[in-house]
């Protein structure tokens, strides 16, 4: 059995269509390896008992899927990492979770993230941080950090997460495995407990290019419960490009210089050298409002943060303060009870931004700067295929390194943010080591680029031929 648990899940999926592989064996050697998890990727594992029915010829096949916690999942907790949410069994089940089991990818777990997915190490969760399987004294990264950790460890064969600034890029580079995240509004957000509703997107954390494409291709789509869905413009293709001949990449100066750390640069310019040899041009260009994301970022995203978490007051859902006076302190203890600090700050600053007399100088501003950003892109459009960066500056960092300075934590999202903001798709796959530890590469293209984006990635992941994961050694 080990050894069907190191197989990507479309090499697992093809040997279960060939009658090779019986799904209900695979079911049950992930289920008992994620019960046994020690990095604290889970928060839900499906219980002993029978294998879920799979239809072997479902496109998926029987290969079970680990999803976010965020993702509501009918009679599951879904609690989006928060103790506010402590014990809520939604009524209803995500568009994109109900997509991936309908093509025949049963839910195997639920995974840990920070509280309402605010933060960049896995360290927000109210039910305890997770470990990076690389370095147990080291973050996975975040939010999704439980979704990387589960695929990097071998104990899910693939993920589901979401990211609003890098959550998906970001938690993949660390764990040295494949995070895309698509266009804004490729993937439904129906029942997605949301963060910050104009840049939350789902996608996926795979072992390989390919079963990206294959868990994308399952999931996206346009959704009638999801008005800003949009769906993919046409089907998503298996990636097969072996080179990158024709293929232009733009090198943004402003996120591949200061902030990096020396050993995630060096590996940059290596796999540019590779992209090189692939046939692709390497040209630097100017993304001039880049360095403006992460501080237009940091006023949109908790602005509708602070509106989205309006509804936990303790009457709907999961927790509520006991021994209160009245409503008013039933609504002010649960929220203090229920809500972590990072979570706090944000509705604090959320709020702050929103108030009559500083709308236009913050939030107004901080729109006007996105759309800056958004044209930077437009620009590079016409130069370039595809933008290539550093996913995170640094490799996994330790636990507790950057929890007491909420601004070093929030520049890990330095490279990714930019994309966020333009809604467009980005993909971070393994491109080496830093001390030992993974470095990922971050290649983004146009607004429903995906099946180009997806072929150039697999061009440059078989040309690096990454091969130190600990899923591999089982
Ligand atoms: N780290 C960023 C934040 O804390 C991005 C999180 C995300 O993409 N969900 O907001």
């Amino acid at each position: 059995m080990s050894d069907a648990l190191s197989l990507t899940a479309a090499a697992a999926a093809a040997r279960i269509r060939a009658g090779e592989l019986d799904p209900s064996e695979l079911w049950h050697g992930y289920r008992e390896r994620a019960a046994a998890d020690r990095h604290n990727a889970y928060v839900w594992v499906a219980p002993d008992g029978d294998a879920p029915g799979v239809d072997p010829a479902a496109p998926l096949a029987g290969v079970p899927v680990a999803v976010k916690d965020l993702f509501c999942t009918e009679g599951v907790p879904s609690q989006a990492g928060s103790k506010i949410l402590e014990g809520y069994r939604p009524p209803y089940t995500a568009t994109s979770v109900e997509r991936l089991t309908g093509a025949g990818a049963p839910l195997l777990a639920k995974t840990n993230q920070d509280e309402f997915a605010m933060g960049s190490s896995t360290e927000n969760s109210a039910y305890g941080p997770t470990l990076n399987p690389w370095d147990p004294a080291r973050v996975p990264g975040g939010s999704s950090g439980g979704s990387a950790a589960a695929v990097a460890a071998g104990s899910a064969p693939w993920a589901i997460g979401t990211d609003t600034g890098g959550s998906i890029r970001q938690p993949a580079a660390l764990c040295g495995i494949v995070g895309l995240k698509p266009t804004y509004g490729a993937v439904s957000r129906y029942g997605m407990i949301a963060f910050a509703s104009s840049l939350d997107q789902a996608g996926t954390f795979t072992r390989d290019v390919t079963d990206a494409a294959l868990l994308l291709g399952a999931m996206a789509g346009k959704d009638p419960c999801d008005s800003t869905s949009v769906g993919l413009p046409g089907p998503i293709e298996l990636p097969s490009r072996a080179d990158l001949r024709g293929v232009r990449l733009g090198v943004p100066e402003e996120l591949t210089g200061e902030g990096i750390e020396p050993g995630v640069l060096a590996a940059f310019e290596r796999t540019l050298d590779v992209a090189r040899e692939l046939g692709a041009t390497v040209e630097p260009f100017r993304l001039p409002h880049a360095p403006h994301a992460l501080a237009a970022y940091y006023l949109i995203a908790p602005a509708e943060a602070s509106s989205n978490l309006a509804r936990y007051d303790g009457v709907r859902y999961g927790f509520r303060a006991d021994g209160v006076r009245d409503l008013l302190h039933m609504y002010t203890e649960t929220r203090e009870q229920g809500f972590g600090r990072e979570v706090k700050r944000r509705i604090m600053l959320g709020t702050y931004a929103l108030s009559s007399g500083y709308y236009d100088a913050y939030y107004g501003r901080a729109q006007k700067v996105r759309t800056l950003i958004s044209d930077d892109f437009k620009a590079a459009w016409e130069r370039f295929d595809f933008v290539a960066t550093p996913t995170a500056p640094t490799v996994a960092f330790e636990l507790g390194a950057k929890t007491a300075d909420p601004l070093a934590m929030y520049l890990n999202d330095f490279c990714t943010v930019p994309m966020s903001l333009a809604g467009i798709p980005g993909i971070s796959i393994p491109n080496g080591l830093s001390d030992g530890l993974p470095v990922g590469f971050q290649l983004a293209g146009p607004a429903f680029s995906e099946n180009a984006l997806l072929d150039a990635a697999c061009a440059l992941e078989r040309a690096i031929d990454f091969r130190d994961a600990p899923w591999r050694r089982g």
